[in-house]
């Protein structure tokens, strides 16, 4: 299949895998961060941490939009949903299954009576919002700057068709600032916490906002960035870039995936999410804490299609289960089998933090591709079988 086969090549992986073996042999251990969950995906699914050497860690980033998700915004939704009888939750799969303050999700609040439905995109929400008048039909928008344009867009359509029963919980985030926050955290002048020597960058997020943005600190920080495609030799082409900039002491934005990525991105999208959202002064995100200027609200002409202005609805920070490492492996500083939960209590079907619900979470990432990896090999498994030729 064209532009898909090409980057699963099973020879070229094993040439790249070589030319990393070799820009790694220098002595000195080397850490990359992939940001975006897609990219965590690909690594486990790929088995491409197994075709790296035991010098370079490849470090889970805070790029899955569910996993960043607070326990406070779900919390918001489910007293919404559970208050007004006449209000219809809408959201994406993923959304539903997120664990939420007394044992609830949005999931379980419908089994007490909540209407709350899966939608495949923000179309349905309004759809659903014209097919029902006399509900208020309410859109939980999470995401990053890729799924924030298709918001934007029914604001701007409910606005214009004056569709009155509809709104929006904005939850959108900002992947710069995220990035920004790893590496500087906020709250002085705190050590960063894991070593990180530069970062694969995202790539649906810079289909939408470019490479440019990624410049400031690549250059302030010296951390290389290199944006890759979600196709194996993608990712592995970007460590081998990285390898080489760390190698050669650069600090600079490289696009690798320059089939879909522009320095400037995609500016008729950022024309319109700069039309309908502006900049909230704080948002809290999962892991990271209160980050500023790190999301997006929707702004005073739509406040009409605002829900939370709409239904005066209040946020209140909820800390996480004790037990779960969401937090710190959010921030690069833990591994999902550094939770005593995680393959016992926390699976795909029972997760009791936000990275085993999506298949973008690092915790459900390695539950699917990795956690086998993980046990000691038993003699047996690499005892020659009595009756094989060995000559
Ligand atoms: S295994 Fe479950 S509880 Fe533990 S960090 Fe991962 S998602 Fe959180």
């Amino acid at each position: 299949m064209k532009y898909i086969d090409e980057f699963r090549d099973q020879a070229l992986a094993a040439g790249l895998a070589r030319a990393i073996a070799h820009e790694a042999g220098t002595g000195r251990d080397y850490a990359f961060m992939e940001f975006c969950g897609g990219h965590t995906h690909t690594l486990s699914r790929y088995g491409i941490a197994d075709l790296l050497p035991p010098t370079l860690r490849m470090i889970h980033g805070p790029g899955c939009p569910v996993c960043v998700l607070p326990i406070g915004r779900v919390d918001m939704a489910i007293r919404l949903a559970l208050s007004r009888p006449e209000v219809i939750l809408c959201t994406y799969g993923d959304c539903l299954r997120v664990p939420a303050s007394d044992g609830l999700s949005l999931l379980k609040a419908k089994a007490h009576g909540a209407d709350v439905r899966m939608v495949y995109s923000t179309a349905d929400a309004l759809a659903l919002a014209r097919r029902e008048p006399g509900r208020e039909v309410v859109f939980f928008a999470i995401g990053f700057e890729t799924t924030t344009p298709p918001t934007a867009l029914v604001l701007r359509e409910a606005a214009r068709q004056g569709l009155a029963n509809f709104s929006v919980i904005c939850n959108h985030v900002l992947t710069p600032a995220a990035i920004a926050a790893i590496l500087e955290p906020p709250g002085g002048n705190a050590p960063q916490a894991v070593q990180i020597d530069g970062f694969v960058g995202p790539a649906h997020v810079s289909t939408v906002i470019g490479s440019r943005p990624y410049e400031a600190f690549a250059s302030t920080h010296r951390k290389p960035v290199v944006i890759a495609g979600f196709e194996p030799l993608d990712v592995m082409q970007a460590i081998l870039m990285l390898l080489r900039q760390v190698n050669t002491g650069r600090a600079v934005v490289e696009n690798e995936f320059t089939r879909a990525v522009t320095r400037d991105g995609n500016l008729k999208a950022q024309a319109l999410v700069a039309e309908v959202f502006e900049p909230r002064p704080g948002f809290e995100w999962r892991g990271l804490g209160t980050l500023p200027d790190s999301a997006l609200r929707i702004r005073v002409a739509f406040t009409a299609w605002d829900a939370e202005a709409k239904f005066d609805l209040g946020y209140t920070p909820v800390p996480d289960n004790k037990a779960c490492e969401c937090g710190a492996i959010l921030r690069g500083v833990k591994s999902p089998i550094d939770c005593k939960l995680f393959g016992t209590v926390c699976t795909p079907e029972t997760p009791m933090g936000s990275c085993m619900v999506s298949s973008e979470g690092a915790c459900a990432a390695h539950y699917t591709y990795g956690r086998f990896r993980d046990l000691p090999l038993r003699a047996s498994d690499t005892a020659t079988p009595a009756n094989q030729d060995t000559a």
